[in-house]
């Protein structure tokens, strides 16, 4: 079973993978946990030249082929080999974020961005798409507390344009509920551990 968990910035994605990690192992199941960008250690080289705001200006093509780049070798080296082996896994990211951001948020092609997909994911869709949903106001005020706090710099590289990350959220619903049983939105505003709880109860509803 592959399980990718969406959200625009602050939604709380890592929590709650941490908490589905926690909640499978306490029935003796190793998730696999992943994300992206920066799934594995070519990734993570990508993800640095992507988020190095201060040095970095890149075009949204450019873009794009590197997030795409790095899914390549995320499903191929990560991926696909944990779901052969009967893994769960679970993806910080996925497909759905492209069309998002680069898609929704800087305005590419949806069509041109499924087209290099057909390539990098050859058919690797997930089971179960679930969005963490959260206003953008709310979310990037969590996210600039959580990075200030922690005095990380790692530039957030399309900076604080509401209307940006409207436009990718509007894009997570939408393709949500372009899913189907493929996709659940959870309303991400509320507290952590109900949130959690939510993620949790439906991952395990699609892993049965
Ligand atoms: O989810 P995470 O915080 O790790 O994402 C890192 C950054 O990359 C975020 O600022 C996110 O908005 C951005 N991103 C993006 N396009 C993607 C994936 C992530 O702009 N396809």
């Amino acid at each position: 079973r592959f399980i990718v968990l969406e959200g625009g910035e602050g939604a709380g994605k890592s929590g709650a993978i941490a908490a589905l990690r926690a909640d499978f192992a306490r029935d003796g199941l190793d998730l696999v946990t992943t994300r992206e960008p920066g799934g594995t250690p070519e990734g993570a080289a990508l993800r640095r030249l992507l988020l190095a705001e201060t040095t970095h200006d890149w075009t949204s093509t450019a873009e794009l082929l590197l997030m795409t780049a790095d899914r390549a070798q995320h499903v191929e080296r990560v991926i696909r080999p944990a779901l052969t082996a009967g893994r769960i896994v679970v993806s910080d990211r996925y497909v759905s974020s492209t069309l998002a951001y680069q898609g929704a948020g800087r305005g590419l092609d949806a069509d041109l961005i499924l087209d290099l997909h057909s390539r990098a994911i050859r058919d690797l869709w997930p089971d179960l798409t679930v969005v963490l949903d959260v206003p953008p106001e709310i979310g990037l005020a969590r996210s600039q507390a959580r990075l200030g706090n922690a005095g990380i710099d790692e530039g957030r590289f399309e900076g604080l344009d509401l209307d940006f990350h409207r436009r990718v959220r509007q894009s997570f619903l939408d393709q949500a509920a372009a899913a189907g049983r493929h996709g659940v939105v959870i309303d991400a505003s509320r507290d952590k551990a109900t949130v959690e709880a939510a993620v949790i109860a439906a991952v395990r509803a699609a892993v049965g």
